[in-house]
């Protein structure tokens, strides 16, 4: 399958690992829009939010648990962070394998740039 997040997934290409466990793998994004800026995503292919169904139950609590995981364990779970899911054209989607981006570091301010 041509998707660049099983290949990242696979190792084909390379990325910064921060966490990984059976269900869920978590790296750094290689254009951080934060001073800390990661992606979690299911290790099996779902292409969008809309593809999730109850039999993933268990791999999206597994992304909810890998986001407390590494706040608590970058110490950033106090000052606060963000948990953002793209879906489709309008929610700006680019990479077609379900993705949460967890963003901190800094005051990320208004939701929405427009
Ligand atoms: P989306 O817009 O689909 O929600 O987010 C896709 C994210 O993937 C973007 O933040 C982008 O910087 C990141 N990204 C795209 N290509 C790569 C890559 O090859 N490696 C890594 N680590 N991140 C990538
Ligand atoms: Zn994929």
């Amino acid at each position: 399958m041509d998707c660049l997040f099983c290949k990242i997934i696979e190792g084909s290409i390379p990325s910064t690992k921060v966490y990984e466990n059976e269900h869920v793998l978590a790296f750094q994004d290689i254009a951080p829009a934060a001073p800390t800026h990661i992606l979690i995503i299911p290790k099996k292919h779902i292409a969008t939010m809309n593809d999730v169904t109850r039999e993933d139950d268990l791999a999206i609590a597994e992304i909810f648990a890998a986001a407390r995981h590494i706040a608590k364990e970058q110490g950033f779970d106090e000052a606060g962070y963000r948990l953002i899911n793209n879906c489709n054209s309008d929610g700006g989607q680019v990479v077609y394998h379900l993705h949460f981006h967890l963003l901190a570091g800094k005051k990320l301010g208004a939701l929405l740039a427009e």
